[in-house]
């Protein structure tokens, strides 16, 4: 899974926020990027907030910091093809087979995180940015 690798972006005002009240979370932040080494600054390959649990064949994964979780995550995913691209876990072979069925789905589930894919205020797959 690809959950950080540069590809996330925080908004100034989810910066501040975590600055003034989760400086927990702001120690990953440097210069206004997400998420990088508290000590040296470089970018992290993968997301310090990903809890793994389970076992071999059956982990379960959660967000450490699922409340104040940067809205790239809240929007995520935003496509099918977001979720193949990233080895998603949750992807089924029933969703291969009807992308479009798959695709209402998935909106359906982010409904009241972001809109629908393909709407006028639709958000940019990650690999748009
Ligand atoms: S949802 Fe949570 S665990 Fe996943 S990338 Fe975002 S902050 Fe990290």
């Amino acid at each position: 899974m690809k959950y950080a690798d540069g590809g996330l972006v925080a908004t100034s005002s989810e910066v501040d926020y975590w600055q003034d009240q989760r400086p927990d979370i702001y120690a990953y932040v440097h210069q206004g990027v997400i998420w990088c080494d508290p000590d040296t600054g470089a970018p992290l390959d993968v997301c310090p907030f990903l809890q793994k649990s389970g076992q071999e064949g059956a982990y379960r994964y959660a967000c450490g910091i699922y409340a104040d979780r940067p809205q790239d995550c809240r929007s995520y995913p935003v496509s099918i093809d977001d979720m193949i691209r990233d080895d998603c876990e949750m992807i089924e072979v029933k969703d291969l087979r009807d992308y479009a069925k798959a695709q209402q789905t998935l909106d359906r589930l982010l409904d009241g995180s972001r809109p629908p894919l393909g709407s006028n205020t639709r958000p940019k797959a990650l690999w748009q940015k």
